[in-house]
């Protein structure tokens, strides 16, 4: 008789486990339950749906029951939840959208339900006009609600990356949209410094940004719903998206015998297997270990999710097979520009009492002289005694992906920055630099390692003591337009060798240009006159 695998879930890791579990064996009889209306739809697309830039519905829809019954005979049963585990005798219960309930036995359970937004118990949550966003159905009603105020006010709550992309996406549609976010700054993964550029970007697409702003209440009004901050403030808009996370979706467990994490987390050994024989879990259900701390993380992204599904079926089908541990490598898209990071931010690194340190650099994606190059802003925080990279983070437009990925590779491997001097990657005017900017962050590594140069930070400028230190700006004159750092005197580095001596040799230097790279000249020649000199990292531009 054919063994039963019963899965739960049939999106990113539920499906992906289904397919491989049929490519690799014929043996199995599999059922896959769905509460939702539709299998395999693409999450990732669905902000994308409601500003029209994906304009084709069915696209989204990546796999359908009956070509899963026909391409790889799975029993796909959707509108249909499974609200319960009984370990012991090896059943599910199903409860069926028109209310039906019935047992399943299996052999083997995969649980892939995903995880659902938070809802935070704030005074008036439940109004109609509060949407949130996981589902083709979610998509559909926020678009209709969108489309129905037309030209209306929306808030985002959360500053995420469902949020930033809502927002991006119903601004598209003509709404007058604010983003929400009760931290200092958007987007957790990233320091703040970085996630600024992209702030910037939204508050340049008319995006009304509002940090440090926590939600204290929804009152319904009218046609409307305000909303109340705990600064006073209100706000009157026609629809809000709650957006502030997502928590595993795994209520239907409790008091399966499967352990559970304090957030509701199904908790797995590196096989992916539960503490229950036979059953494994998957994807935003889980918790994983994160690559570069060992420790437990919660990563709630699809590119994780999908190979969960493929290491369980290897496991299923008797591969054995490990799930190593997790980076975090993310990108968004925030109009014009984009964003991503892999593996751990600083201020994670520095919570976690790890000595590091860390360098920015702002090249262009491609050769200077070639159309279209377009600056990047990586900053790469790394280990300081063995200088292993610990993670980083990139902000540019064109070509943030390609160094993204190159980062991630080298942090899977345990890369240093020494490392980063030695890769070989492809080059051509059009594409890259001969030297690109990972070589390029490797380089200022390795100066600052050989005492080359010394660095200080935009945020040490508190530090300025008039008596002890002064500021050189090297850029040129018609650069000033832009603005310049306080207390500062400019010598362009095209008159630094001929005015080098309108420095005072008891005081330190902070120098700093336009990004980063004619500070670090200046400091070389500087400090080999003598000079006692630090570049300001970045440059100007880390100002913002
Ligand atoms: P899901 O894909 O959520 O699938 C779980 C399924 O299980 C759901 O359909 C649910 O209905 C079903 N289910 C739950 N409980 C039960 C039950 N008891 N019985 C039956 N069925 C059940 N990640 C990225 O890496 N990049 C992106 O750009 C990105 N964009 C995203 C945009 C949006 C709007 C959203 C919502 C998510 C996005 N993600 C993105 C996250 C990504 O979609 C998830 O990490 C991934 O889908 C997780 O896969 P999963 O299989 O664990 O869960």
């Amino acid at each position: 008789m054919k063994k039963k695998v019963v899965i739960v879930g049939g999106v990113a890791g539920g499906a992906s486990a289904a397919a491989r579990l049929r490519r690799l064996s014929e043996e199995f009889e599999i059922v896959l339950f769905e509460k939702g209306e539709n299998i395999s739809f693409a999450n990732c697309g669905l902000p994308y749906f409601i500003g029209d830039v994906i304009k084709n519905r069915e696209a989204l829809l990546l796999m359908t029951p009956e070509k899963m019954k026909a391409r790889f005979d799975i029993d796909v049963r959707v509108k249909s939840c499974v609200i319960g585990v009984d370990s012991k005798n090896n059943e599910v219960e199903v409860e069926t959208l028109d209310g039906k309930r019935y047992k399943e036995g299996y052999d083997f359970l995969v649980l892939a339900p995903g995880a659902k937004p938070v809802v935070p118990p704030i005074k008036g949550i439940e109004s109609e006009k509060i949407y949130t966003l996981r589902n083709v159905k979610d998509m559909d009603r926020i678009k209709n609600k969108a489309l129905e105020i037309e030209g209306k006010k929306a808030a985002v709550i959360g500053g995420g990356f469902v949020g930033i992309e809502s927002a991006e996406n119903l601004k598209h549609l003509g709404l007058e949209v604010s983003l929400v976010e009760a931290m200092d700054s958007i987007l957790s993964p990233y320091d703040k410094e970085m996630a600024e550029f992209l702030e910037l970007e939204l508050k340049r697409n008319g995006v009304n940004v509002k940090t440090n702003t926590k939600v204290v209440e929804f009152v319904e009004k009218n046609d409307g719903i305000e909303i109340i901050y705990e600064n006073g403030e209100k706000e009157s808009v026609d629809m809000v998206v709650l957006a502030i996370g997502v928590t595993p979706d795994t209520e239907f467990l409790k008091g399966s015998g499967i352990d559970l994490g304090k957030k509701g987390d199904i908790l797995v050994d590196e096989k992916l297997r539960t503490n229950v024989e036979n059953i494994y879990a998957v994807g935003d259900a889980i918790v994983v270990k994160n690559l570069v701390t060992m420790q437990d993380s919660y990563i709630p992204l699809a590119g994780p999710a999908n190979k969960h599904g493929r290491v369980v079926a290897n496991n299923i089908a008797g591969k054995e097979e490990k799930y190593k541990e997790s980076l975090g490598t993310s990108i968004i898209k925030v109009f014009n520009m984009v964003g991503a990071s892999t593996g751990l931010n600083e201020k994670t690194v520095k919570g976690l009492g790890r000595e590091y340190k860390k360098i920015y650099l702002n090249p262009n994606d491609h050769a200077n002289y070639y159309p279209g190059a377009t600056p990047l802003t990586i900053k790469i925080v790394y280990d300081a005694k063995t200088e292993e990279i610990l993670g980083g983070q990139v902000i540019g437009v064109n070509g943030v992906d390609k160094v993204i990925d190159v980062l991630a590779t080298v942090i899977k491997f345990r890369g240093t920055m020494e490392e980063l001097t030695e890769l070989e990657l492809a080059y051509a005017p059009p594409f890259n630099s001969p030297k690109s900017p990972l070589n390029m962050a490797g380089f200022i590594a390795e100066n600052l390692k050989e005492g080359m140069f010394e660095q200080i930070f935009i945020e040490d400028l508190k530090n300025y003591d008039k008596d002890r230190n002064i500021i050189v700006d090297v850029r040129e004159k018609f650069e000033l337009v832009v603005g310049h750092l306080e207390n500062d005197i400019n010598i362009p580095l095209s008159e630094l060798r001929k005015r080098v001596d309108e420095l005072p040799k008891d005081k330190e230097i902070w120098v700093y240009c336009a990004i980063g790279l004619r500070g670090y000249i200046a400091s070389r020649f500087l400090s080999q006159k003598g000079y006692k000199v630090k570049n300001i990292a970045g440059g100007y531009k880390m100002k913002k």
